[in-house]
């Protein structure tokens, strides 16, 4: 007889990579297929280590700009989107570009554009400094966008012509803090704009409608992902909220801290968008070896969405 503590896993599911993320590994792996080592890649493709070490290990070279692609390599830009000016300096250069912005960003962006288009002021409610953010930004001349990050920004905000204004989100943001977000713009601002459709991700989306539903019956929650990835930060809080208080992110199986589950018999498990089933894998494994472990899928709903690749790519 095992000697081993019992522990129920119980797995979200949606979890994990979804369509937009696929997408943008497929881009790199077949670019590396069509044109060989070395694809330059700005920025990270997704915010996941592991995927980005895999794809360096296969001739991938990750940079932070424009500038440090040599002439005559093609260049991924990545699923988080990038401002105008970023396509149209590899023009300039006569860079062959990849885009692999996920097409519910580039849904946002021209969302906005249309606004602009219509003489708005547009809010963008997101996070600052995130490369989507930057992105979304950047579609758009300066000044054309407010950045709305949290409640009190929404509480505080002037604007020279309260009629004329609409907003657009970050596709990875909590469905919870957004709504509240918008109640206030809306009760400031009655005329605004809104999407015809939300902006947040069915991904995102799902992954946090199904986080809740782990977090019911779970003592503690880890969530696969990387620190800067927002979508796998927020299911963090969500689980949180949702009560599971004992709810981390952990990039990999070897930075659980086991003390911290110490006495616990139900574990949930999620993973962000852009962290692959594999690192879920590797943490029931590493479980496996210190209890006796037996696991159950709860699902949400089954995800079928797929997206195209560039055309420089679709076979
Ligand atoms: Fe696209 Fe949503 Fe995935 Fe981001 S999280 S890549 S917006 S599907």
């Amino acid at each position: 007889m095992s000697d081993k503590a019992n522990l129920r896993i119980v797995l979200a599911n949606p979890r994990g990579f979804c369509a937009g993320v696929d997408r943008a590994i497929e881009i790199v792996e077949k670019a590396l297929e069509k044109y060989g080592a070395p694809v330059y890649v700005r920025h990270e493709i997704v915010h996941n280590k592991f995927v980005v070490d895999r794809l360096r290990d296969m001739g991938a070279v990750f940079v932070d700009e424009l500038d440090a692609v040599p002439d005559g390599v093609p260049v991924i830009f990545s699923a988080h989107g990038v401002p105008k000016s970023v396509p149209e300096a590899a023009e300039t250069r006569k860079l062959e570009y990849l885009d692999a912005t996920c097409p519910l960003v580039s849904k946002v962006h021209r969302g906005a554009e249309r606004h602009f288009a219509d003489g708005k002021h547009i809010l963008l409610i997101g996070h600052a400094g995130h490369p989507e953010v930057i992105g979304t930004m950047g579609q758009l001349p300066p000044g054309s966008m407010t950045l709305i990050e949290t409640e009190e920004d929404a509480e505080k905000l002037e604007v020279t012509n309260p009629e004329n204004l609409a907003f657009v989100t970050q596709t990875t943001l909590s469905l919870d803090d957004t709504a509240k977000i918008i109640e206030i713009l809306q009760r400031r601002f009655p005329s605004i704009s809104v999407p015809k459709k939300e902006d947040i991700c069915y991904a995102t989306t799902n992954r946090q409608h199904a986080v809740k539903m782990i977090a019911e019956k779970a003592d503690a929650i880890l969530v696969l992902g990387a620190p800067n990835s927002s979508n796998s930060n927020r299911l963090v809080e969500v689980a949180k909220r949702e009560g599971c208080t004992r709810s981390v992110l952990v990039e990999r199986a070897r930075d659980i801290d086991w003390t911290k589950l110490e006495g616990i018999e139900t574990l949930g498990i999620t993973a962000g968008a852009s962290a692959p089933e594999v690192l879920v894998e590797e943490v029931i494994d590493a479980c496996r070896e210190r209890y006796d472990v037996t696991v159950e899928t709860i699902t949400l709903t089954e995800e079928n969405v797929t997206f195209k690749l560039p055309r420089q790519l679709a076979s």
